[in-house]
């Protein structure tokens, strides 16, 4: 398996690890490969690969050595695991992945006994699902219905319901969930269950229900049937299907982080794992950049490689950049999240909406260069096109997170930030080693988003080889149309327009990620490490180019559109964006056709 843009870019240099190396080499094994292709072509749950990876040690990525201090969980090292397993397959990147994103409310929520049952059972070989949607609510949570009774069990066995005032020391469970990953296979149900009825004021709102829901480990057995499978379009191997709880009775014991609490422990949860989830996106893309440049240097038909091709280049270095862009944006993800916990939510959704769907892009490039080959099921690259999609659906689709992202950008219009040292502040997030979940998880504290202009130019004023003014003055445009758009009323009164700029403010953030991380000379004033492998300055130029040109032409588009004054700035930013287009294109064609990749 390559190393990844992600992997090369990771800010903490290496991240050695011994059992995530022999993953990494069992994933890029031929026969574990054939095995994965057989599972998705049978669309059959790949026990045989799971078993390999146990073999492994996976168990103890998720759930750490008998003594926490031995092995920490870390989420670098979860978030790694998703690269490297998303670019051998989707169906077992989400059947592993769906491992940490059920653990998580446990890392964060579950006290220390059920922390030492859960984990033993998990480093015993247990798989966990998360049991949040149903078919009726979908997105809205709040509106879900699948329910714990609150009762005591008498000397009979008998369970009894209780009224609000008595503890319950059981649970009676009713309801269905669809669409869960693990459905019929995994064995720990982290499920989201209502306890208390809605009034009417808060009927189906997040804000009147959040203390309706409670998180229960759910054990099968009597009274939970699995469902059957839904067939899939992306991961048809992965096991997505339904629970439905009839009287299930559970102890009160299994509840996890208190009654009362479900709701806040999901959103904590969800903060962390949407990098994960960037992660995966970034592995897709590493793998349809690599299936795309291998295809492109060896297919001949007109006497020399297609790389030779301008059009073809130019589609292969738009992979490079999308790759290095959803890989950067992630590993801000990563770094902040491993420090601050959920207080990085921000950079959590950025990393889930921008990578996910620059992925997709990066396997639509490919396509244009593997041709027919690109849609045959007995190769390789088809299956890409059916699972990219699936990033940007589960974890919150990116209708939900740009809800978020808009939210943040109307609070960074209001308060655009004073002089301050970002670069510094970052720079101390970057370098911080792998912490442990359970305790990093469990912090609390104010949302840590940098102020984005102030950010930028302090960045910008960093002596290096790129500009990165254009940036600086697309961030302090995009807060002036934020603020203007507010005033004229658009803002409140049009989702489309805050959707509009949040992927712009979204598409700005990662522009930042990629300088932070893929600029030598801002790398080196964060105090990181260079980037490991051959140098990846000119993809991130030609990134920086194209795509700031093109977040500023979208800027402009919308600030048009909304008849308010003021968008002429905008052109100025895109001219000086794309000055550098020619010459790193130029040089990322040449460096294609002559190298081999690292
Ligand atoms: C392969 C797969 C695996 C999954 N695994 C799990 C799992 O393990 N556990 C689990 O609980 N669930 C799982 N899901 C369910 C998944 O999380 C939901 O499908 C997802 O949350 C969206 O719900 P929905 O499809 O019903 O869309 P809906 O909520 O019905 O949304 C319909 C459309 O409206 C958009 N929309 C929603 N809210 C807004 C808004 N506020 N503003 C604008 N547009 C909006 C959506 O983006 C979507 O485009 C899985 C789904 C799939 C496909």
């Amino acid at each position: 398996m390559q190393l990844s843009v992600w992997r090369r870019l990771c800010p903490l240099g290496s991240l050695f690890d011994p059992v995530l190396e022999k993953i990494e080499r069992t994933l890029a094994d031929p026969e574990t490969l054939s095995l994965l292709d057989r599972a998705e072509a049978e669309e059959r749950y790949p026990d045989a690969v799971i078993e390999r990876l146990k073999e492994c040690g996976l168990m103890s990525l998720l759930a750490g050595e008998e003594s926490e201090a031995a092995r920490p969980i870390s989420l670098w090292h979860l978030a790694a695991l998703n690269v490297a397993s998303a670019q051998a397959s989707g169906s077992l990147a989400i059947t592993l992945g769906v491992n940490a994103l059920a653990l998580l409310p446990i890392y964060i929520g579950a006290d220390e006994s059920q922390r030492r049952e859960i984990f033993g059972q998990v480093r015993g070989g247990a798989f966990s699902s998360l049991l949040l949607s149903e078919l009726a609510h979908g997105s809205n949570l709040a509106r879900n219905q699948a329910r714990a009774e609150r009762g005591v069990v008498d000397d009979r066995g008998e369970f009894r319901p209780v009224d609000d005032g008595t503890p319950p020391t059981h649970y009676r469970i009713y309801g269905e969930k669809q669409l869960i990953n693990g459905g019929t296979h995994h064995q720990i149900l982290v499920t989201l269950l209502r306890t208390r009825e809605t009034g009417a004021a808060g009927a189906g709102e997040l804000g009147g229900a959040s203390s309706h829901f409670t998180l229960i480990r759910v054990p099968r057995g009597p009274g939970v049937e699995p469902l059957p499978r839904w067939r899939t379009l992306p991961a048809p191997a992965a096991d997505i299907s339904g629970i439905r709880f009839a009287g299930a009775i559970v102890p009160a014991e299994n509840v996890i982080g208190g009654e009362g609490n479900g709701f806040f422990l999901v959103q904590q949860a969800l903060s962390i794992s949407r990098g994960g989830v960037s992660a995966l996106a970034a592995g897709a893309a590493t793998r349809a950049r690599a299936l795309a440049v291998a295809y492109a240097r060896q297919r001949d038909i007109y006497g020399k490689p297609i790389v030779h091709l301008d059009a073809i280049a130019d589609h292969l270095l738009r992979m490079e950049a999308l790759e290095l862009l959803a890989s950067a944006v992630s590993l801000k993800a990563a770094a902040t999240l491993n420090a601050l916990g959920p207080a990085a939510v921000h950079y959590g959704c950025v990393a889930k909406l921008a990578s996910c769907a620059l992925a997709e892009e990066a396997v639509a490039e490919g396509r244009q260069v593997l041709g027919a080959r690109a849609l045959l099921r007995d190769l390789p690259y088809e299956r890409l096109l059916r699972d990219v999609v699936l990033y940007g659906i589960f974890d919150g689709t990116s209708h939900v997170v740009l809800e978020q992202i808009h939210w943040r950008l109307a609070q960074s219009a209001q308060n655009p930030g004073g002089a301050q040292d970002t670069v510094t502040a970052l720079g101390r997030l970057f370098q911080t080693p792998p912490q442990s979940l359970v305790e990093v998880g469990r912090r609390r504290g104010r949302a840590f988003v940098l102020p984005i202009e102030v950010h930028a130019r302090a960045l910008a004023a960093i002596p290096g080889e790129v500009s990165l003014e254009p940036l600086a003055d697309l961030a302090q445009l995009l807060l002036v149309f934020t603020r203007a758009a507010r005033a004229a009323g658009l803002w409140d009164g049009d989702q489309g327009i805050r959707f509009a700029a949040a992927e712009i403010f979204g598409q700005v953030e990662t522009l930042i990620a990629a300088a932070e991380l893929a600029d030598p000379d801002r790398r080196k004033a964060l105090g990181l490490p260079p980037a490991s492998g051959s140098s990846l300055v000119n993809i991130y130029r030609f990134a920086l180019s194209w795509r700031g040109g093109r977040a500023a032409a979208a800027l402009r588009q919308l600030w048009l559109g909304s008849q308010i004054a003021g968008a002429e700035a905008l052109a100025a930013v895109e001219r000086a964006f794309l000055l550098d287009f020619q010459a790193a294109r130029a040089l990322g064609r040449e460096a294609l056709r002559q190298t081999e990749d690292p």
